[in-house]
């Protein structure tokens, strides 16, 4: 039999009077009748229940002369007191103790483990677990690791005499009256309730909750929280969150927790069962960083962290739980990175061979000579490809800077070698646009043997590849007769199978994770892996994020690009930006127009998109030819429009930020983006890169939402972002820019690293970041193998979180 729990609310309604004493400046007004006249109440009920005697008698002691306290003395008396309490709630917390509102079934020994389903929480039934399955939530286990999307700090307590308009907070008073009120018709319920705290009243309205009439009984001490509004003069609250004060407080009077819901579970239902099982479970987690890293670092333990972040007691506690949990997923990344890349380079992989004069003649059969930066690169690229270490190296090079071609270079040292190449881009436009691009080049290169002039035995393979097709490449990839085989994620699913895989090349690489980079070595023989990414990575972070890789950078465009001349305009300009647009048209140019749409649902977005290009076509550019591109539009389809416009059959292009990516068409001289303000610099800077890509002027025209709305206003934050376009046409400085004013979300999501592991954790907090990959570091110098004892729940995480997992794109 435990007692904690019926120990606990009265810890709780001494704390809430304490709080409330506090909150009143100590003037004994806090709790109805002072506080001399309630500790008596508070010592009778103690001295029932299994409080220490000590305990209860050191409270009465304290408080009872408190009205005869000055001020000052008494606010000693109440901090002892509340500092009193802490530690005993901290001897409580030792105990790991399911109770009354715990897991029906009470103890470990019974099958109740962190794995067991949901329904062991009393009040948990099959119906609520389906629904909570939504959130992802089935095991006991899995609440601890969803943490709370925002909190609202409610703990400010005020008396009702000092509260001002709008403002988040919390009071403590006795209800004085309630109704009900019909309004509509009848149709609507009000619940008013005046609460009043000795120092004034305020009324409290809830709306459509009829029964709340008989909880909010005349007498009863409730705690309210919420933001103060203000109706006819005075102040009230409308829908505020309310407890009784005896209550452990999950919903008002401190930090809130607020939750991602899901039809059919309630704020305050789903606030309640986190509540319980965070409690439950977290006695049971295991610690997996070792004590010593820990008390070096001054990292709070896991269970503590995992409480605080769930329900924080402070700010303080919330951002020293944060800091933890933060850490462990930096470190998860870090050891997961080396982890791969040590797995990854034991297994031995094939020297391919590069023949110099093969080599030059290849060159000099290029349609343009390779920029410096090219050859240093190729020279890198092919320094790895004769070793027996298998390749694994990011080229990270601007938009246009061209990295196509020594991506298709290293795949010719692969065929030349007997060896079969593969190009993974993430959507079929990019996809189909390398297939022509690399097979264009492979087609003058000499020494390849590709089956004749239409180069059958290199193939294109997406998502809406027909069957028959893909039966007919998949037979031809076992058989080595396919050579070359260029695609998206359709490439490493798990039908298709190579002969002999040398070379690996993974386009636009932020869109993939190392998973998939995995699976795509996975598919040959410890092949050759080039990564190849325009996202320009801030030096102080790249070295984190491809902790696997080797960097190489393309930082010099070819030669007699000029730059894209860059212009933020108002709404009220857009139809001079229409004009320029037709006379660029009437110059034979291509124009894309970019619409953010930000409708949640791509079906939403779908229509936006056709609506603007209807009323494009009809009211705007009536004699030009436009076409469309979406993501609701099939991939079949989507190819049809790209090769369209490709073929210089459409002049404008209208589309979603499917188009972000690597499209290569050199006539186009326009980029228009709609709502520019919406996307990141490094987002637009990958947009303008589609533009100039040719011999023609070309002109970037963002058109801006922003508050100041037309030029010579004074422009806001975001107008001042965009205008960095203007000038700046460097995408590393851009990246850096973006970096310092929006943080690192928007052009290294959780996915750039390829582990989903990251969700408290910032890049950008470099501090923790770099300590993180010291303690990375360390952990493998000293144990390698993670056989230590003290590392062995380490390991068993990081396997967990790095275990492959292969997504589909098309
Ligand atoms: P990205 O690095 O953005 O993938 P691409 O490889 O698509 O760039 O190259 C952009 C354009 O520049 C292509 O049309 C390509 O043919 C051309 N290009 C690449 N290298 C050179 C070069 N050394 N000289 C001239 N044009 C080049
Ligand atoms: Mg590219």
């Amino acid at each position: 039999m435990n007692t904690d729990r019926e120990m606990q609310p009265l810890y709780d309604t001494l704390n809430n009077m304490l709080r409330a004493e506090s909150s009143c400046g100590f003037r004994n007004t806090g709790v109805i009748g002072g506080l001399d006249k309630m500790i008596p109440l508070w010592e009778a009920h103690a001295r029932n229940s299994n409080v220490s005697a000590d305990f209860a008698g050191e409270v009465t002691t304290s408080l009872r002369n408190y009205p005869s306290l000055s001020i000052d003395e008494r606010q000693v008396a109440v901090r002892k007191m509340a500092k009193l309490l802490e530690s005993a709630a901290e001897d409580r917390r030792t105990v790991p103790s399911p109770g009354p509102e715990g897991p029906r079934k009470r103890k470990q020994d019974s099958g109740v483990n962190l794995d067991s389903p949901l329904t062991v929480i009393h009040g948990i039934g099959l119906k609520q677990s389906e629904r909570l399955k939504k959130l992802g939530l089935e095991r006991l286990r899995d609440p601890l690791y969803l943490y709370p999307h925002r909190y609202v700090d409610y703990s400010a307590l005020k008396p009702i005499n000092r509260l001002q308009y709008d403002e988040e907070l919390t009071v403590i008073g006795t209800i004085k009256e309630t109704h009900l009120q019909r309004a509509k018709g009848g149709r609507m319920h009000i619940v008013r309730t005046l609460i009043g705290d000795g120092t004034g009243e305020i009324e409290c309205s809830w709306f459509n909750q009829p029964w709340l009439e008989h909880q909010l009984r005349s007498g009863r001490q409730i705690q309210v929280s919420g933001r103060t509004g203000m109706y006819l003069g005075r102040l009230v609250f409308t829908n505020p969150e309310w407890e009784e004060l005896d209550r452990s407080a999950l919903h008002t009077g401190r930090i809130v927790p607020m939750h991602s819901l899901t039809k059919g579970i309630s704020a305050k239902n789903m606030r309640r069962w986190m509540h319980t099982i965070i409690e439950y479970v977290t006695p049971y987690v295991r610690d997996p960083l070792p004590e010593e890293l820990r008390e070096r670092l001054e990292l709070s333990g896991l269970e503590d962290a995992l409480r605080n972040v769930h329900f924080p007691n402070s700010q303080e506690h919330l951002s020293q739980a944060r800091r933890r949990l933060a850490f462990d997923e930096l470190l998860m990344l870090q050891l997961g990175m080396r982890l791969q890349r040590a797995e990854w380079q034991a297994i031995p992989g094939q020297p391919l061979v590069v023949g110099d004069k093969w080599l030059h003649e290849a060159l000099a059969a290029l349609p343009f000579t390779l920029t410096g930066a090219q050859q240093r690169a190729l020279g890198e690229v092919c320094g790895d490809l004769v070793k027996d270490v298998p390749m694994n190296r990011l080229l990270q090079g601007d938009v246009g800077s061209g990295k196509t071609v020594i991506a298709a270079l290293a795949i010719a040292v692969a065929v030349r070698s007997g060896l079969q190449g593969a190009l993974m881009a993430p959507t079929s436009v990019l996809a189909e646009q390398h297939y022509l691009s690399v097979r264009s080049l492979l087609q003058v290169i000499p020494g390849l043997d590709l089956g004749g002039d239409e180069l059958p035995a290199v193939c294109l393979l997406q998502g809406s590849t027909s069957p028959s097709e893909r039966a007919t490449i998949a037979a031809g990839l076992r058989n080595g007769s396919i050579k070359v085989l260029i695609g998206t994620h359709a490439l490493i699913q798990g039908a298709v199978k190579y002969n002999n895989l040398g070379v690996a090349v993974v386009d636009e690489q932020h869109r993939f994770g190392v998973a998939e980079r995995a699976a795509l070595r996975g598919k040959g023989d410890s092949p050759h892996l080039l990564v190849m990414t325009a996202t320009p990575i801030p030096r102080s972070l790249a070295l984190t994020v491809h902790g696997d890789l080797d960097v190489t950078i393309i930082d010099e465009l070819p030669p007699g690009r000029q730059p894209v001349e860059t212009r933020v305009i108002y709404p009220g300009e857009r139809e001079r930006a229409y004009t320029f647009v037709r006379s660029q048209v009437s110059k034979g140019r291509q124009i894309f127009i970019i619409y953010p749409l930000v409708e949640e649902s791509s079906r939403l977005q779908a229509k936006a998109a056709v609506d603007e290009h209807a009323r494009l076509q009809e009211d705007i550019f009536p004699s030009l030819r436009l076409g469309l591109l979406h993501g609701r539009i099939k991939p079949a389809e989507r190819n049809d429009v790209m090769a369209a416009f490709r073929r210089g059959e459409l002049d404008v292009l209208v589309a979603t930020s499917v188009i972000e990516v690597g499209v290569d068409v050199p006539n186009a001289s326009v980029m228009l983006i709609e709502g520019a303000n919406r996307f990141g610099l490094a987002q637009l800077h990958q947009f303008r890169g589609r533009v100039g890509r040719g011999e023609h002027k070309s002109f970037c025209m963002l058109v801006s939402e922003g508050q100041s709305g037309h030029r010579g206003a004074i422009e806001d934050k975001s107008d001042r972002r965009l205008r960095i376009m203007e000038t700046v046409s460097d995408g590393f400085a851009l990246a850096e820019k973006d970096l310092e004013l929006r943080g690192p979300g928007e052009f290294m999501g959780t996915r750039q690293a390829g582990y989903t592991g990251l969700r408290l954790a910032r890049l950008t907090d470099l501090h923790l970041v770099h300590s993180a990959r010291r303690e990375a570091d360390r952990l493998f110098s000293e144990d390698p193998n993670f056989t230590k004892p003290e590392h062995k729940l380490l390991a068993e995480q990081v396997h967990e979180l790095w275990s492959p997992v292969v997504g589909d794109a098309d």
